[in-house]
């Protein structure tokens, strides 16, 4: 089983990527993760990226395709399959994608605008362990404090209002595109998020049945 989770930023693809992988048993491919990771340790190819994850913009396909290459040739249990969370964005990638492994699915979040600019601006990250909590909509216990490791809670420097924006358009420019293009190539299961007050676990579930629908699970 190996799925692209697609959406706009702050659509909810990295929340519920994680909890699918669990219910599922498999991993999650996050290129946002691996260049966040990157940034923080302040390693070559993190001081590489760190500029346009700042801005909002898409970081080069020849950088990204390396790192989704090798991550997956990497991976030990790779036949369990995976979920792609923030990857493809662009076509160059799909391409790229198509040469190394075969994905049975695209799972396309359709998510209202003021949706995706309550989630984001209200978004927290833990530092330790990377859970996901909004303020408003998936409140920790302690405010600042994860819940999971008691880590402490910070706002991803891209979750400010002007470049929120900024990956926005990038999104309506660059990675949109991508649904025409596997149109005729992977099925695409499509779900509606309306809302921003949905539990996650009513979406993933929304996503399981679709998965199942599709017969890609039991
Ligand atoms: P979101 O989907 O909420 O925007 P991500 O964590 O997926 O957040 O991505 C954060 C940033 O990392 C992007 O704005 C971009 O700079 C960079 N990035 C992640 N994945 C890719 C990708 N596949 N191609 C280009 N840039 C990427
Ligand atoms: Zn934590």
């Amino acid at each position: 089983m190996r799925f692209i989770i697609f959406g706009p930023p702050g659509a909810g693809k990295g929340t519920y990527a994680s909890r699918l992988a669990r219910e599922l048993k498999i991993v999650v491919i996050s290129t946002g993760d691996i260049f966040r990771d990157e940034v923080k340790r302040n390693t070559d190819l993190g001081r590489k990226v760190a500029e346009f994850l700042n801005r909002g913009e898409l970081v080069p396909d020849e950088i990204v395709i390396d790192v989704l290459v090798k991550k997956i040739q990497g991976m030990p249990n790779s036949k369990h399959g995976f979920i792609l969370d923030g990857y493809p964005r662009t076509i160059e990638q799909a391409k790229a994608l198509e040469k190394i492994a075969k994905s049975d699915a695209i799972v396309r979040l359709i998510v209202p605008e003021w949706v995706i600019v309550e989630r984001l601006s209200n978004r927290r990250v833990c530092k330790k362990c990377g859970a996901i909590y909004n303020l408003k909509y998936l409140k920790p216990k302690k405010p600042s404090i994860c819940d999971k490791c008691e880590g402490e809670l910070f706002q991803r420097e891209d979750d400010k209002p002007e470049v929120i924006r900024e990956r926005l358009k990038v999104y309506e420019a660059q990675t949109r595109p991508l649904i025409e293009y596997y149109k005729d190539k992977l099925p695409i299961l499509t779900i509606e998020c309306n809302s921003p007050d949905i539990p996650p676990e009513v979406i993933v579930e929304k996503i399981l049945q679709e998965l199942r629908k599709a017969n890609l699970i039991d």
